[in-house]
């Protein structure tokens, strides 16, 4: 009875997410659409037109691109990797966006931090999702702290530390949920795919949240020892 009812979860995500893909990919075609028979009845502003088309086309890229990742075969190429270097590469990689918008990310690293096996790309995916998350959450500055630390239960725990908006308690359940976004141009992907991504890696991801003072999103990884 167990698996039957696992079976039609799944179903119904599935569901869930094909109706959302067909709803989000809709809207900017329809646009597209709109814009080429304007353009076709010989209109003078082509050219603003054919930004907002390329805008458009664009949104559909990311929609798509993150959708890519879930469909990906489930199979990771697991590498033993110092999540550190990782963490570094991608903090790097955000510090223009953090620094456009008053962030100031902050790494506590413990100092003897154990290698995992993981999959170097989706984990950078992930900590790019999350830091970007972060940074949405504080329109108006403040910091992000990156932690890393080991647990003796042979974990390590990596938690974004945000001082954003937060989430509010009744709302938390809607994360992970595809297509749930608060913001204008949100796809509500980003999340769903983290989680799916740690899960794959045998983690586990948790979320604290207290409105207008932050929220923390807690991974957890098991470490192996060899
Ligand atoms: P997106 O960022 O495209 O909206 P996500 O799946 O990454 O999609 O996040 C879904 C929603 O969860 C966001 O729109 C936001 O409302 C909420 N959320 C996620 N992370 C945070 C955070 N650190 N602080 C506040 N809200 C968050
Ligand atoms: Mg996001």
């Amino acid at each position: 009875a167990e698996e039957l009812m696992i079976q039609s979860e799944k179903l119904s995500i599935a569901g869930q997410l094909a109706a959302g893909i067909a709803h989000e990919i809709r809207n900017p075609i329809t646009a597209i659409k709109g814009f080429i028979q304007l353009m076709k009845s010989g209109v003078s502003e082509k050219k603003m037109y054919y930004d907002i088309i390329t805008s458009e086309i664009e949104r559909i890229e990311v929609i798509l691109n993150e959708l890519l990742i879930l469909a990906k075969p489930q199979v990771v190429q697991l590498e033993r990797k110092d999540i550190r270097v990782l963490l570094a590469q991608v903090t790097t990689l955000l510090e223009t966006q953090a620094i456009i918008n008053n962030v100031q990310i902050i790494t506590e690293f413990d100092s003897s931090i154990p290698h995992i096996q993981c999959d170097e790309n989706q984990l950078k995916q992930v900590c790019i999702n999350f830091i970007k998350n972060a940074i949405e959450a504080m329109p108006s500055g403040g910091t992000l702290v990156i932690q890393l630390t080991s647990k003796a239960n042979n974990t390590l725990l990596l938690r974004f530390i945000d001082q954003g908006c937060g989430i509010p308690a009744h709302i938390l359940y809607k994360l992970g949920q595809p297509f749930y976004t608060t913001k204008e141009n949100g796809t509500g992907l980003g999340f769903m795919v983290s989680k799916r991504i740690i899960e794959n890696h045998h983690g586990e991801v948790t979320v604290f949240s207290k409105e207008n003072i932050g929220t923390t999103i807690e991974v957890s990884f098991p470490i192996v020892q060899d």
